[in-house]
């Protein structure tokens, strides 16, 4: 790999090979690089520093809807895993297993976790005794394993970091109301933070988390057309607390099962953060999230150069105590135009460019990222003026990707017009379903689509199965996907 990303010159351009232009930006980005393990990638610093951003602001909501982090082992022992008939099967084929150590062979094997639910569950059936414990509400950061067999950087990991949520409540409306809430808290983080829009629903039967009664789902758009599963939140009904005897006793005197939740968000969103807003010149972040928001370009000829560094660190310092967060590249042996490339390449939301005549005008230039528009602003209202545009390229970003999604959606009828519009328009179309498992086979198999939500608020309902022509149950969004 190392040799070939030395040739990686030239962004391909996205019309030309869509996955070869992702591979691509985050190659040039240096956002990641590929380990020795099948699989498993690293984070360079300058993509960690994108899910350190991504952490805190979920964090934030996380513990202003009442949640508090703890942390759980990364073993599970086999017999946990036994206990819960369908969460075995839909994990068993991923599973990683220890199975010796020190050369000598464990009395039980040792799961690598896919997901925590299981050894959380035992902890709580222990914590849990009266409906004074209840709600129970916590969340892991954590690093999980599934060995999956299609890999992609960020979307798709053997190996990948996330938050699990695990809640438990007295009752199942309340718990009901905690999936909603957080699939609302995902919602509102990557639509206002990451300007992605979703689509909010259920998901299908054949879809829903291994174990779960309910799994709800917000889905994306990519710019190839594709989708991305962003998050999930899951309806446990107390599926786990029978399995793991979690139960406490009620103000009634009698011992009831908990109903339990689960919620997670993963690295994955890295991934649909750079495929929704990326361009043919590299990545494109939204304001809001982008770890530098404003960086600082000093131009012009060696004799004025130091009269234009000492008035960029006074911009910078103005921008700084306005709660910005802005960087000055004054590397001398890079021309002006490099740096221009860098970092839009690298999806910086503003450009400031300083020179000794807008000095003279007491003046800068500001260039947003996503339009390629320049203004000239007075260096006194730079404070001002800085925020509103990023505000200003926060929605406009939002605005395109949502305009995208739409004009690349459309209702079909029959197997054949959504074969077209998945394949051929490269979009996501709503079809209604019976409700049959063979119907959602059926569409895969033809059309390399899978159902991605039953969503709460659809554009329109449709009455026919689009693959049998039956009554329709559902009005389903289908789409390829990552
Ligand atoms: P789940 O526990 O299957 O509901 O997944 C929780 C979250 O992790 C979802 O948002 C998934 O999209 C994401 N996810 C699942 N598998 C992977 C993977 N192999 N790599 C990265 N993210 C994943
Ligand atoms: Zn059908």
């Amino acid at each position: 790999m190392a040799k070939e990303k030395e040739f990686v010159k030239e962004i391909t351009p996205q019309s030309e090979d869509f996955s070869r232009w992702y591979i691509d930006t985050i190659t040039k980005a240096d956002l990641m690089d590929y380990s020795p393990v099948r699989g498993c990638i690293v984070f360079k610093p300058d993509g960690y520093e994108l899910w350190e951003a991504i952490t805190r602001e979920l964090d934030r909501r996380f513990k202003e809807t009442g949640h508090r982090n703890a942390y759980f082992p990364l073993f599970i022992p086999e017999s946990f895993f036994e206990k819960e008939k369908e969460h075995v099967e839909g994990f068993n084929p991923e599973l990683p297993w220890v199975t010796e150590v020190g050369g000598e062979k464990l009395e039980e094997r040792l799961a690598i976790r896919p997901t925590s639910e299981t050894i959380i569950g035992y902890m709580y059936s222990q914590w849990i005794q009266s409906y004074r414990d209840l709600p129970l509400l916590i969340n892991q950061w954590a690093n999980v394993v599934r060995w999956e067999k299609r890999t992609l950087p960020f979307l798709r990991t053997s190996e990948f970091l996330w938050q699990e949520g695990h809640t438990a409540h007295a009752t199942a409306e309340e718990a009901e109301a905690e999936t909603r809430q957080m699939l609302d808290v995902y919602t509102d983080f990557v639509e206002n933070e990451l300007s992605i829009p979703v689509i909010r629903g259920q998901k299908t039967p054949s879809e829903k988390f291994p174990g779960a009664v309910a799994t709800f789902s917000i889905e994306a758009m990519m710019k190839d057309g594709k989708a991305i599963q962003a998050g999930t939140s899951h309806y446990l009904g107390d599926n786990f607390a029978r399995s793991f005897e979690i139960k406490f006793l009620d103000r009634d005197n009698e011992r009831k099962y908990v109903y339990t939740t689960s919620w997670g968000m993963s690295t994955r969103i890295i991934g649909a953060l750079i495929m929704v807003h990326g361009d043919d010149r590299g990545l494109q972040l939204p304001p809001r999230i982008a770890p530098t928001q404003v960086i600082i370009i000093p131009i012009g000829p060696a004799k004025t150069r130091e009269r234009v560094l000492l008035a960029t660190d006074e911009v910078y310092a103005q921008l700084k105590a306005a709660g910005i967060r802005v960087r000055v590249d004054a590397r001398e042996d890079l021309s002006p135009g490099w740096k221009f490339n860098e970092y839009e390449m690298r999806g910086i939301p503003l450009r400031l460019e300083l020179g000794p005549r807008d000095l003279d005008a007491n003046q800068a230039v500001l260039v947003r990222r996503d339009t390629g528009e320049k203004e000239t602003v007075s260096l006194d209202d730079l404070a001002q003026r800085v925020p509103v545009l990023l505000s200003e390229i926060q929605q406009s970003m939002y605005d395109r990707a949502l305009a995208f999604r739409v004009e690349r959606s459309e209702p079909v009828s029959d197997i054949a017009q959504l074969h077209e519009v998945v394949r051929t328009k490269r979009g996501f179309a709503l079809a209604g379903w019976c409700g049959d498992r063979a119907c959602e086979a059926k569409i895969k198999e033809e059309t390399g689509a899978t159902s991605r939500n039953i969503p709460f608020d659809p554009p329109q309902t449709l009455s026919t199965c689009v693959s049998c022509g039956k009554a329709a149950a559902h009005t389903v969004w289908f789409a390829r996907a990552y």
